[in-house]
């Protein structure tokens, strides 16, 4: 067995195994030799032991440095020590260990050796000088053992830690690449991890976050500071606030959403992983947020005025009338401004749209804080008045709203007035129906407010219902009666003061609706809010060429007949066209026409297409008479502005002529200003001889009345005629 060896037995396997080179040398160090071998038996079985001479040639080997360096006896003794050299060590390594033993000191280290197969091997050594008597070193003595395994655990160890060095920096590389906030606790709950980004994400305290703090430190500390948006000021609420977040934090699951002080939002998605570790990912979601709130308020507001849109009062209306509480009694009102549409005309969208957003701002003023106020579109608006308690209180707001709008709205360097009508449903919860049905009812309110005159409130009531129904019914009724040609017309003569002689006829809308005639007027006003009016205009403009046709062929002669033509009518920019067609297809000439209009047609300053309209019929030779003068606000001064060839004074006025009110004083005035300007003046509503005397005496140019003749459906027209030239009833009246 290597190293129990005895001496004499090491002597001679030494004197046998050693070469020439060895055996000079053995015999110089030989009694270094044997004093080495009277030891053996104290070293350690497992040392290695050499003995080089001054120059490092080695003199003595014993079996286990033949067996760790893999070389024999033979081929080691006399060689070079620095044959077992691995090149591992830098030259400093061994220059130091001969500076040491060179001086007669002895050297200890590690020594990375080269076996003969090339593998390295480690050993302790100590390095022991021998001296001579005189002191000099004859040689030197090496102890040796075999470290290589420590060595080899040493350097995996080495290995090992720089492995994991090198991963961690890739790994802080890899999670600081990261665009989110990355942060990992421990098992302790610890901070273990993270990158700037999570930093970046608490703008407050994120420059103080170190690995190993708590996570519950990190929160308060963030909580101390202000960071989050959503954690209550009382203590209770924020010890609410934080134990939520550790329990989501320590039973990490699905991700939710932080507030964070600035507006500013994360999304937190924390895991546990499988060994253990809590990882948190937080993405700044603040700008898909604030998207979503964007989208969110388009969806929901009114772009224009800000305030709420159609969907969000009918989710609004919908939340009342769904509510669990039965006793709720709210309000829904809506309004309708009076005559928007003239502003927009007159004064252009702008100023229009500056108009409606104050509107809008007052009627947020009107309501509390807690009410819906909602601009549906165009004018109209919408407010729901919650909770309101009773009805008189929704006429309180709806009153203050009203009030709301006198003063003047101020737009540019002008001011306007603004009115509204407003409509007033009720909204039980237990009774209300659908949202739709709610609006349904208010416009109803609405529709009736407009028809009180308008600046006015109506609250919903079934009668209403019930009178629109019928309203809607006559509406369709008229419909089909203009597609069958059912619309007739009645012609009342007119007649010179001058000689009493006819001068022609006004024609008047007929309709016989079950066997009863309907009263033109309210006929007229059904079709104009029906857009039905230019479509009986027709019919009337056609029934009324008939008849002048069918006279003139009898050999009558009709004279000028005033066809009367609403405002809807004249705004049409073909009407004029199609009107001079008409008249030509039937064999008319302009001149044999009258348009009566209104005053409110000549009042219209908004709508240029009134004004071409009545030019172009004036140059083909249609004349323009102004029906129904002295009701309204039309001054002879505004006449000018069209050529107008008639006035027409009102029935009111015919009728209290001879009463002394006044009115005779007013209709020669009315007279003689008509004159100077050029017009000639028709007086309506004649019913006694004696309106009639007074009109002639003022100079009056036609007359029109009962007391002359009635409206005359076409089959009375050939009486009428034979009358004429039997009776010049006229003439007989006067006298
Ligand atoms: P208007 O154009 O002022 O027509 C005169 C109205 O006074 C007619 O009523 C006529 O029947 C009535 N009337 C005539 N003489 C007398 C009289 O001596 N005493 C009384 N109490 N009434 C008299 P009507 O036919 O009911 O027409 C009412 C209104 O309806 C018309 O007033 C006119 O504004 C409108 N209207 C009639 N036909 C048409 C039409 O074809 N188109 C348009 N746009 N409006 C029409
Ligand atoms: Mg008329
Ligand atoms: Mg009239």
């Amino acid at each position: 067995m290597p190293g129990q060896e005895n001496r004499a037995d090491l002597l001679k396997s030494e004197q046998r195994n050693a070469g020439p080179h060895a055996c000079a040398t053995l015999d110089d160090l030989k009694d270094m030799v044997a004093e080495l071998a009277s030891f053996k038996m104290a070293l350690d079985p497992h040392t290695i032991v050499g003995i080089t001479n001054r120059a490092g040639t080695i003199a003595y080997v014993n079996d286990h440095f033949c067996q760790i360096s893999k070389y024999s006896r033979f081929e080691l003794l006399g060689a070079k020590h620095s044959l077992l050299n691995s090149g591992h060590h830098p030259p400093s390594f061994f220059q130091e260990m001969w500076r040491t033993i060179s001086t007669g000191s002895t050297w200890h280290g590690e020594v990375c050796n080269r076996a003969k197969d090339g593998s390295l091997y480690w050993v302790d050594t100590t390095i022991a000088p021998k001296l001579d008597a005189s002191g000099s070193i004859r040689g030197y003595v090496s102890i040796r053992y075999d470290i290589t395994q420590r060595k080899l655990g040493e350097e995996t160890l080495l290995e090992e830690n720089l492995r994991r060095e090198r991963m961690e920096i890739l790994l802080r590389d890899i999670i600081e690449t990261i665009p989110n906030g990355v942060a990992v606790y421990d098992g302790d709950d610890r901070l273990a991890l993270f990158n700037s980004g999570f930093q970046d994400c608490y703008r407050r305290t994120g420059p103080a976050i170190r690995e190993g703090q708590p996570f519950q430190e990190i929160l308060e500390r963030a909580i101390a500071c202000g960071e989050f948006a959503d954690v209550s000021s009382g203590d209770d609420g924020r010890r609410n606030w934080i134990n939520t977040r550790l329990r989501n934090h320590r039973n990490p699951g699905r991700a939710f959403l932080l507030a964070l002080t600035g507006d500013r939002w994360l999304k937190v998605q924390e895991r546990r992983s499988a060994s253990g570790y809590i990882v948190g990912v937080q993405t700044d979601v603040t700008d898909l947020k604030r998207a979503e709130r964007q989208i969110k308020l388009q969806a929901e507001t009114d772009p224009l005025t800000g305030l709420l849109n159609r969907r969000s009062m009918i989710e609004g209306l919908d939340a009342v009338i769904s509510s669990e509480r039965t006793d709720r009694y709210s309000a829904l009102v809506l309004v309708d401004l009076d005559h928007f549409k003239a502003i927009n005309d007159t004064l252009g969208h702008g100023a229009g749209d500056v108009l409606l957003v104050e509107i809008g701002k007052r009627f947020k003023e009107s309501v509390r804080k807690s009410d819906f106020v909602a601009r549906l579109g165009g004018d109209e608006y919408a407010v729901l008045l919650v909770d309101i308690g009773s009805e008189a209180n929704a006429i309180r707001i709806v009153r203050k709203m009203l009030k709301g709008l006198e003063a003047p709205v101020r737009l540019g360097r002008k001011s306007v007035n603004v009115s509204g009508s407003f409509g007033l449903a009720v909204v039980r919860s237990t009774k209300a129906g659908t949202p739709l049905e709610v609006i349904k009812r208010a416009d109803i309110a609405l529709y009736q407010a407009k028809r009180n005159g308008r600046s006015t409130y109506a609250v919903y009531s079934t009668d209403m219902e019930r009178s629109i129904r019928h309203r809607n019914g006559m509406v369709e009724a008229l419909r089909r009666a203009i597609e069958r040609d059912e619309i007739q017309v009645a012609l009342q003569p007119q007649l010179r003061f001058l000689d009493g002689a006819h001068s022609g006829f006004e024609a008047l809308v007929r309709w016989k609706k079950d066997s009863e005639w309907v009263p033109a007027a309210e006929l007229i006003s059904l079709a104009e809010q029906s857009d039905l009016i230019s479509a009986v205009g027709r019919s009337v403009v056609s029934a009324t060429l008939s008849v002048m046709r069918d006279m003139k062929r009898k050999g009558r002669v009709p004279g000028k007949v005033a066809i009367n033509v609403a405002a809807a009518q004249l705004r049409d920019l073909n009407f004029a066209k199609e009107l001079l067609a008409a008249i030509a297809a039937h064999g008319h000439s302009g001149s044999e026409i009258v348009i009566e209009v209104t005053e409110n047609v000549i009042l219209d300053r908004t709508n240029e297409a009134i004004g071409v309209t009545l030019n172009r019929l004036s140059e083909a030779g249609v004349k323009i008479a102004l029906d129904d003068f002295g009701t309204g606000y039309a001054s002879l001064t505004h006449l000018q502005r069209y050529p107008v060839s008639y006035i027409k004074i009102d029935r009111s006025f015919v009728a209290d002529l001879n009463r002394g009110y006044g009115n005779g004083a007013i209709v020669r005035a009315i007279i003689s200003l008509a004159h100077d300007l050029g017009m000639e003046v028709v007086a309506e509503g004649i019913e006694t001889q004696a309106q009639y005397q007074s009109l002639m005496e003022m100079g009056c140019d036609y007359a029109q009345g009962y007391l002359l003749a009635k409206p005359m459906l076409v089959e009375q027209i050939d009486a009428y005629f034979l009358d004429c030239e039997a009776k010049r009833p006229v003439a007989a009246l006067v006298a």
